[in-house]
């Protein structure tokens, strides 16, 4: 399948690394969009989150706790977003999770 993100967690082409379990795996957004901005993948491919399912959606939820944690930004605060479709204005065809955080972010949120 052609999908960047399936290639990044297969090994195929480069990703910066910084959380994998079983399920999830995560790494650097290569354009980010604050000091810390890191994409939470799961490794199953699903395009979207109307296609994740409960056990996917729990794993992510633990990723999302200890990449927090690993990044310093459990205390200061961080933001998670998932885009979804068109009006959602989502570019890649893999479910991802947008964890943003090291500033203060925009108060808006479109
Ligand atoms: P979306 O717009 O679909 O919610 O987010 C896709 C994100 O993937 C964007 O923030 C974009 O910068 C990031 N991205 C796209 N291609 C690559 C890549 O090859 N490597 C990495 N690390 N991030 C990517
Ligand atoms: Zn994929």
């Amino acid at each position: 399948m052609d999908c960047i993100f399936c290639k990044i967690i297969a090994g195929q082409i480069p990703g910066d690394k910084v959380y994998e379990d079983e399920k999830v795996f995560a790494f650097r957004d290569i354009n980010p969009q604050a000091p810390v901005h890191v994409l939470i993948v799961p490794k199953k491919h699903m395009r979207n989150i109307l296609e994740c399912d409960e056990e996917t959606a729990a794993a992510v939820l633990r990723a999302v706790k200890a990449i927090a944690a690993a990044e310093g930004v459990s205390v200061s605060g961080f933001r998670v977003v998932t885009n979804c479709g068109r009006d959602g204005a989502q570019s890649v065809e893999h479910l991802h999770f947008h964890l943003l955080g090291g500033d203060k972010l925009s108060e808006t949120m479109a």
